[in-house]
């Protein structure tokens, strides 16, 4: 994948906001920041951070992203933890905490810890706060998950280490928690020149549609989402089916797993159970390195559906607003931050209700292309990777100078 230079990010967000880039980048020169998470592909973490890396190192940051490594058992251990801190009940053992704890500090063994300020994603490497004691440096606590009703056994044993680290980082504000600690609101972003986002050619875009099988002369409803119960696709498939007896549509659920995400085989099962033979139901398993092929489904996309239970921040909305697709989201996690109800997509709260604007969306073209017209300036706005490199350096900073005020 290309990566783009700075200066290519001028024409769409302005000289100012590049250049004080440069300017806050100036005084991290000569620092190392290393990101730890789980999982090097698959998930939102993955996305920014091999998008967020090669910025940064342009920049004149020495930053580098390393991933923890677990066995399955770590990994189903961990997506229950995601699972109960998305809300879900789950019963946890001690043993399942000790092996937890135990796999994060074999990692400590062979981790490369030579740096100024780690930033540590998610739940998984928590327990690598342990090296402060060791090394001193800078921590902070970076997390992706939709926190607004974590289940609290977990979240008393996970705080022991949360709050060892210096700040906490959180997408929305919902999601703050009562912590000793400092926290900070850093919204997760897209990139615009990435595979999965830039501009492509129709021609491209239509063969890579059509070699999936699904015709370009009918609305086409996406979703892409990892196949995960809290992305609810047995729910859009419901949904397809109170539309479809209305409008001659067609529905493409599209996903791949991710390294950390051993559920994902079960949930397209269901999905593929619910689905039936209905040769109007595309349900398309993606490779890893699939960008490009996302980025021309949701370009073909009629409307994209974002039908989450629970969303950390939900990169994917992003994705298909900057596309200008008209969007139906559910109104969880950090959704509504990118939607503002009936401007910028819709909000959405059940099966019915989803089934409903659908309907709405493909009668009303004009609405629709309304809806992504100002989704895309929003997510111009607010999200893009310039404005989260900007946040997360002002991080570092506040981290390495706590007493100095810093200006721009
Ligand atoms: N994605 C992907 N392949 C897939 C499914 C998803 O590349 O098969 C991408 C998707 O386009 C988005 C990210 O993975 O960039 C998912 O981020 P999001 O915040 O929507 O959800 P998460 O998976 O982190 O819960």
């Amino acid at each position: 994948m290309d990566q783009n230079q700075l200066n290519d990010y001028i024409p769409i967000v302005g000289l100012s906001v590049v250049h004080d880039l440069q300017v806050i980048a100036e005084k991290l020169n000569g620092k190392t920041i290393i990101n730890v998470n789980s999982t090097a592909v698959g998930g939102g973490v993955a996305e920014i951070l091999t998008r967020m890396i090669p910025l940064l190192n342009q920049l004149g940051v020495n930053a580098k992203w390393d991933v923890i490594k677990g066995n399955e058992r770590f990994f189903n251990i961990t997506k229950n933890f995601h699972n109960a801190l998305h809300g879900v009940k789950v019963d946890f053992s001690q043993d399942d905490f000790d092996f937890f704890v135990h796999v994060n500090r074999e990692n400590m063994k062979i981790m490369n810890f030579d740096a100024d300020i780690f930033l540590i994603h998610d739940p998984q490497p928590v327990v690598l706060i342990e090296m402060k004691k060791v090394l001193g440096k800078h921590w902070a606590w970076r997390c992706h998950i939709d926190f607004t009703n974590p289940q609290m056994d977990l979240m008393e044993f996970l705080n022991q280490f949360i709050e060892q680290y210096e700040y906490a980082v959180f997408s929305a504000p919902a999601f703050s928690r009562k912590l000793s600690i400092p926290q900070a609101l850093i919204a997760p972003s897209i990139d615009p020149f990435s595979d999965k986002n830039k501009e492509l050619p129709k021609e491209q875009i239509n063969s890579i549609v059509e070699g999936y099988g699904i015709d370009l002369s009918r609305p086409i409803v996406t979703q892409i989402s990892r196949f995960d119960y809290l992305k609810d696709p047995v729910g859009v498939v419901k949904v397809y089916k109170l539309v479809k007896p209305y409008i001659d549509c067609q529905l493409v659920l599209a996903g791949g797993g991710a390294t950390d995400d051993p559920e994902g085989m079960k949930v397209l099962e269901d999905v593929r159970e619910a689905a039936g033979n209905d040769p109007d139901i595309h349900i398309l398993f993606l490779p890893p390195s699939s960008d490009v092929e996302i980025n021309a489904l949701q370009r073909a996309s009629t409307v994209i559906l974002q039908k989450s239970l629970k969303e950390g921040f939900g990169l994917t909305v992003a994705e298909a607003l900057w596309k200008e697709k008209p969007v139906i989201a559910g109104a969880v996690g950090g959704i509504p931050l990118q939607i503002k109800h009936q401007y910028s997509g819709i909000l959405s709260y059940s099966i019915e209700g989803t089934a409903y604007y659908l309907k709405q969306l493909l009668h009303e073209p004009e609405y629709s292309r309304e809806l992504g017209i100002n989704g895309k300036q929003h997510i111009k706005e607010n999200f893009l990777i310039t404005r989260h490199i900007r946040d997360y350096m002002l991080l570092f900073l506040s981290l390495m100078n706590k007493e100095d005020i810093i200006y721009l």
